[in-house]
């Protein structure tokens, strides 16, 4: 991806653990590497299509003034995080903070931290089979279209589907979301398990009746396996559910382990489920 570049912005700010920085203030200075897709600013020559560095600079060295940290960690993810907010054309960013009048009794060059933050791409499905179904699916929508860190990008049709799992329980609504997000994946599943719990979801049967279930399917490519959370979904091959909805709106997203792409796992499921 293109890269507009902003090399050493000094910022007289406050951040510091000790009390006389955070009265006395010092010098920081901020390294910041922004990746954009600047191509059609540069064919056509005009400023509407890129992110204006000159504001990127002020929108920074604002921000640093304004807030006061303890750990330059903080004033590095806080600044990260609010650059991708307030720039939408932005999709990652790398940024340093230098601090090198730091009070360290030895003589040293400079400290910093720097950090790589970004807008990550991630597939949902999502389910319901208790109380007005579509009511929860469109509320577990409106409730990320809400929130400033995801932006969802494409919401596909909801498909009545027979219950998964061998619990005799009813008709299923399922679907899947697309979105773009600043939520690391952990971050992502305890902001879904809170929209789920908004929609009364309970945890009683495994695979039982619920009003909402949101699962994360991929994440930008991402592979883990955690107690928490296993990405990519550990049984997304094995369910139509699943693929159907998401081969409407992501077919050519591609299984990071198999290589696969969801049409190519649906064509792949439907092969074997047909007699
Ligand atoms: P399944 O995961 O087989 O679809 P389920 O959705 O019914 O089953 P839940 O009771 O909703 O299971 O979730 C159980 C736990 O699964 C969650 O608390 C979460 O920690 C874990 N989990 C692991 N991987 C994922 C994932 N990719 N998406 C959502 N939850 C996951
Ligand atoms: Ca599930
Ligand atoms: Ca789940």
């Amino acid at each position: 991806m293109d890269q507009i570049i902003i090399e050493d912005l000094k910022v007289f700010a406050h951040h510091g653990v000790y009390r006389e920085e955070q009265e006395q203030g010092q010098n920081f200075y901020i390294n910041a590497v922004l990746e954009t897709d600047t191509r059609r600013a540069g064919i056509m020559d005009d400023l509407a299509f890129s992110t204006n560095y000159g504001e990127v600079c002020v929108f920074v060295s604002s921000f640093l003034q304004e807030h006061t940290y303890r750990l330059i960690e903080t004033a590095a993810e806080q600044t990260a995080q609010a650059l991708l907010l307030r720039f939408p054309l932005i999709r990652r960013v790398s940024l340093e903070v230098r601090k090198p009048e730091a009070p360290i009794p030895l003589p040293f060059g400079s400290v910093s931290v720097k950090i790589v933050r970004g807008w990550r791409r991630a597939c949902l499905s999502c389910g319901s089979n208790m109380g007005d179904r579509k009511a929860h699916l469109d509320g577990a929508v409106a409730s990320l279209r809400a929130d400033v860190k995801c932006r969802v990008l494409r919401v596909s049709d909801w498909i009545e589907t027979a219950p998964y799992g061998g619990v005799a329980q009813d008709d299923f609504l399922n679907g899947a979301i697309v979105l773009d997000t600043i939520y690391t994946p952990e971050e992502l599943l305890e902001r879904l398990h809170e929209i789920e719990k908004e929609h009364q979801r309970e945890r009683k049967v495994h695979w039982g009746p619920r009003t909402l279930d949101l699962d994360i399917l991929l994440y930008e490519g991402c592979v883990m396996y955690t107690e928490e959370l296993t990405i990519p979904h550990a049984d997304m091959a094995n369910r139509d559910f699943v693929l159907k909805p998401l081969a409407q709106i992501a077919p050519y997203e591609r299984h990071p382990l198999s290589g696969k792409s969801i049409l190519q796992m649906c064509g792949e499921l439907e092969l074997i489920s047909s007699p």
